[in-house]
């Protein structure tokens, strides 16, 4: 165990995670539903931690740039929260695990349209969709806030990636159109799903990730420059749903061996918040069969083993 404020084992121990992490890459397989991430070679992996300070730490690919895929649903959430009244997202989309794949449809028919939570690809859209009507820009705004949060202007959205969902985006648009059926999702379905499509194709380093979301750690404020990304209710509330819903339906599993609020993405990307320490974002393509990445969260394991970080005891 060792202090996080260690600079120098600090690194030194993030250098030993990507060190090892290549005993992994024999297991899991990238996603393919998506052919343009199906390209990726699959044998890469990068981290990155940025503390309550701002300092950043990284080995490996950490400053290379993947899709963050699903890590852009907390984007769009968070400006939904900064932006709109608490009725307005939560009348029409809930706050409880799914267990169910992050592509499902089938809790959806049950549920009559309103998506379990705002992390499976249902809920996301959703948010989409309420952004979408309510905000002007949204494009603009969406890859601002990822900019602005990372602290770096050349932040943009792969447009074949984004392309690429769009021409397979079948799954995604019937979800959207099961929640037009029942009243709940109200803007155009392909409007919807471009928004949806291009945060996920938003193109980000671990070192960019760890830096956006260091504001998770630090009560809703981002270290970067100081400016309140959210209310210290709000952020809670946020962890809260990353603790509980934020790997799909492996939430459990991956609170039970690493113990902190996260988000993954098909990517190969997971972000972890360590409260009143810091962010960690691992990147490494090969999934599991939940959609997580494999070399990724063995490397968590070991890191917050490593670091002692233990908030929930
Ligand atoms: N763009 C992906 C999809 O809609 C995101 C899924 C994910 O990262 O979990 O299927």
């Amino acid at each position: 165990m060792l202090s996080p404020l260690d600079p120098i084992a600090l690194q030194r121990l993030l250098d030993q995670v990507a060190a090892d992490a290549p005993s992994h890459f024999g297991e899991g397989k990238v996603a393919d539903y998506i052919p343009a991430l199906a390209e990726v070679p699959p044998d890469g992996f990068g981290i990155a931690i940025c503390d309550v300070q701002g300092n950043v730490y990284s080995a490996g690919d950490g400053g290379k740039a993947f899709s963050i895929q699903s890590i852009s649903k907390v984007i769009n959430l968070v400006i939904a929260m900064q932006r709109l009244e608490e009725d307005d997202i939560w009348t029409r989309v809930g706050r409880e695990p799914s267990g169910q794949a992050f592509n499902s449809i089938v809790q959806l028919e049950v549920e009559k349209g309103v998506p379990r939570n705002p992390f499976i690809n249902a809920g996301a859209v959703l948010i989409t969709d309420i952004l979408v009507s309510r905000i002007m820009s949204i494009h603009w705004v969406l890859r601002e806030q990822a900019r602005r949060l990372a602290g770096n202007p050349d932040i943009n959205f792969d447009a074949r990636v984004a392309r690429s969902e769009m021409d397979h985006k079948a799954r995604n648009a019937s979800l959207a159109y099961l929640m037009k059926a029942y009243g709940n999702l109200q803007g155009n379905v392909d409007e919807v799903l471009d928004l949806y499509f291009h945060g996920c194709a938003l193109a980000m380093s671990c070192v960019d990730v760890a830096r956006a979301f260091a504001f998770l750690a630090n009560r809703g404020v981002s270290p970067l420059d100081g400016s309140v990304v959210l209310a210290p209710h709000k952020n809670r509330q946020l962890n809260a749903l990353l603790l509980t819903c934020g790997l799909y339906d492996a939430a459990g599993d991956f609170a039970w061996r690493v113990g902190l609020p996260g988000k993954s993405g098909v990517g190969g990307g997971i972000v972890a918040i360590v409260p009143g320490q810091m962010s960690i974002c691992v990147w490494s393509p090969r999934l599991d069969t939940y959609g997580n990445s494999v070399a990724g969260l063995r490397a968590l394991e070991t890191l917050v083993n490593g670091l002692g970080v233990a908030p929930l005891g």
